[in-house]
């Protein structure tokens, strides 16, 4: 049963893992969105697989911790992760036609959005690989279910690996304490799933990690499209407070 694994028996699993996509699926590529679960991967993969590429979007709405993040991780591991960025004659499009935070005008309005600052250069950003790498759990969300460690991603073209499916918000943050891995500072505030600044709020206790994204929608619906369901997605740890040691906020894309 993988809930009675130790965290290094976990921590073995993922390695394999990323062993079988460095020997076997050359070019792969991690989807960096620098949460928490992405701050595992970073951390591991920075160290000791250096073969697999690394990338995050910019959609131009992150929070600046976000980006304070960013400049950590090239600091502490010696590695430029490289940026994606939406088209910006879309985005022109979408805000001249909309208004700038349209997104909470409908749901409709509000996956348009995704799709221009996410979808679209996430699919530019696989181009040319044989398999993506992101740091999805099955426990984030009603929508993240039914995923499986490796699948065929037939919308992208490439196979898709997900090797902390099982891993819990507690191993999560058990991790980024043993490793000492810099993690976002939204986490201490009641952050636990960080993406847009607009479209992310804190959590309070007792609510789902991800109940603070997109907060005004179903969270039976609410994804971005970079993770569409099955059919049948500069803090020190040592300073960790109430995210961090998982204590309050009992339960962070990108991955997004
Ligand atoms: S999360 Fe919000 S701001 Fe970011 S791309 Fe989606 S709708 Fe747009």
């Amino acid at each position: 049963m993988v809930e009675d694994m130790s965290l290094d028996q976990k921590i073995a699993e993922v390695r394999t893992l990323l062993e079988r996509v460095q020997k076997d699926y050359l070019p792969a590529t991690f989807a960096n969105s620098f949460g928490a679960e992405d701050m595992v991967l970073t951390d591991l993969i920075a160290r000791h697989y250096p073969d697999i590429e690394m990338f995050t979007l910019d959609t131009g709405r992150l929070p600046q911790e976000t980006y304070d993040l960013m400049q950590q991780v090239t600091e502490r591991y010696g590695i430029r992760i490289p940026v994606y960025f939406p088209d910006a004659a879309a985005v022109e499009a979408y805000v001249a036609q909309n208004g700038p935070n349209a997104f909470y005008d409908s749901v409709d309005l509000r996956k348009k959005c995704c799709h221009i600052r996410k979808v679209e250069p996430l699919k530019r950003a696989l181009r040319d690989k044989r398999a993506w790498i992101t740091g999805l759990r099955r426990d984030q969300a009603p929508t993240r279910k039914g995923l499986v460690e490796s699948e065929f991603d037939a919308e992208n073209g490439l196979q898709k690996f997900s090797p902390l499916l099982d891993w819990s918000q507690a191993d999560v943050w058990a991790y980024l304490k043993q490793f000492d891995v810099p993690y976002n500072a939204l986490h201490d505030k009641g952050y636990t799933s960080i993406g847009c600044a607009p479209c992310t709020r804190a959590i309070t206790p007792g609510e789902d990690v991800r109940a603070g994204r997109w907060w005004w929608e179903d969270p039976e619906i609410k994804e971005c499209g970079l993770h569409p369901g099955k059919k049948r997605g500069a803090h020190n740890i040592a300073s960790a407070t109430t995210a961090g040691s998982g204590a309050a906020v009992k339960d962070l894309a990108v991955s997004d």
